[in-house]
């Protein structure tokens, strides 16, 4: 039998198939993919991990899903064991971008592939491509919505502004910064908006691994040292959605309601905040389709495992320091409480009872 097997090549197909890329997965021929996530406290991550797991097991994948919960040192020993258990790619988001560089070294002494999933991997010649959306167009759309909201080409204000950045460790959060002030610092200069703390410094505003509490005693903090007076703030540029629920209990906690809530921004489309635009709390929240991320770096995985080219739209953006990581960029896309309903809901990225 296993003659007959070996002449008809299938266990040859097999044992190659297992063995190329990795050490051979789990032996039952088919390749295993590694993806290691940064946390589960934000739906979106979630719904990336699971949806690759879904679209690799569609292709015949087997998958191995971890998540970090925003531990360096968790995510460091995950993806060590990935290793050991002879995965063939990974695909990775990282916690902090830059506290990968050895565990890659490691990857790449096992010939395995790195797929960079949203978020940059920093300091290695170990990435081999990157699936992202384009990080400095969402700072871009956060920052116009407020401008548009504000109506800044008519209106001379001045208007009161508080300003929000991401985690220093994460390259995005400094893409969505500059994309966002590259479309603000006009009206700061003109005068037009006013940043009443004054702190305007990505080092002041930056909150670290995305902490809702932190930035919601950090508005704390803004609200006491500098509106205290009754002074109105008329709109707070916050990064992504679990930094604008914390800055909305903030405000909630002195007295701000739907009525006259300064315009908050957002990213991600996670349900509180969809929900908190359904109620007038947040102004808008930047949708990045996670199913289509997840489709994209499932596509490119499988193009490196079967030594092909991946298609990428990006070759020069995404500098980690020791290389330029080619790479595809999807759209990301504005949501209110005027489009929710048809992005959201008719797309079935959410149900509607999901929502309130
Ligand atoms: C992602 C955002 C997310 C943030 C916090 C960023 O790297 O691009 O979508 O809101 O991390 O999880």
């Amino acid at each position: 039998l296993l003659g007959m097997a070996l002449m008809s090549g299938l266990v040859l197909v097999a044992c190659s198939e297992g063995s190329s890329g990795g050490n051979g997965g789990d032996g039952d021929g088919e390749m295993t993919v590694g993806i290691s996530m940064p946390t589960q406290s934000s739906e979106r991550w979630i719904a990336d991990g699971n949806n690759m797991v879904s679209y690799f097991e569609e292709l015949g994948y087997d998958t191995e899903l971890q998540y970090a919960e925003d531990v360096v040192e968790n995510q460091v020993s995950q993806i060590e064991n990935m290793i050991t258990l002879g995965v063939d790619a990974l695909v990775i988001a990282a916690v902090d971008g830059e506290a990968l560089t050895s565990v890659l070294e490691s990857a790449n002494a096992e010939n395995i592939p790195v797929i960079s999933y949203d978020r940059l991997i920093m300091n290695s010649e170990h990435v081999d491509y990157y699936a992202t959306f384009d990080n400095f167009e969402v700072g871009v759309l956060q920052g116009q919505y407020i401008i548009d909201e504000l109506d800044l080409e008519n209106e001379d204000g001045p208007f009161n502004i508080e300003l929000f950045a991401g985690s220093p460790d994460d390259n995005n959060a400094h893409f969505f910064f500059n994309g966002a002030m590259s479309v603000l610092q006009p009206y700061l200069d003109e005068g037009k908006l006013v940043v009443g703390s004054g702190q305007t410094d990505f080092n002041q505003i930056s909150i670290l691994r995305w902490d809702g509490a932190t930035a919601q005693s950090r508005m704390d903090n803004l609200l006491s040292s500098n509106y205290g007076g009754g002074e109105e703030l008329d709109a707070v540029l916050a990064p992504a959605d679990l930094l604008s629920i914390g800055i909305l209990a903030s405000l909630k906690s002195v007295g701000y309601s739907a009525d006259d809530m300064p315009i908050i921004t957002g990213q991600d489309a996670d349900i509180p905040s969809v929900n908190a635009i359904i109620a007038g709390e947040q102004a808008m929240t930047i949708f990045k389709d996670t199913r289509v991320l997840a489709e994209k770096a499932v596509e490119m995985t499988e193009s490196v495992l079967n030594d092909e080219e991946p298609e990428v739209n990006d070759t020069e953006t995404y500098d980690n320091n020791v290389k330029v990581v080619p790479s595809f960029l999807e759209t990301p896309v504005v949501v209110d409480v005027d489009n929710y309903e048809e992005l959201l809901i008719e797309s079935e990225y959410y149900s509607e009872d999901q929502l309130n």
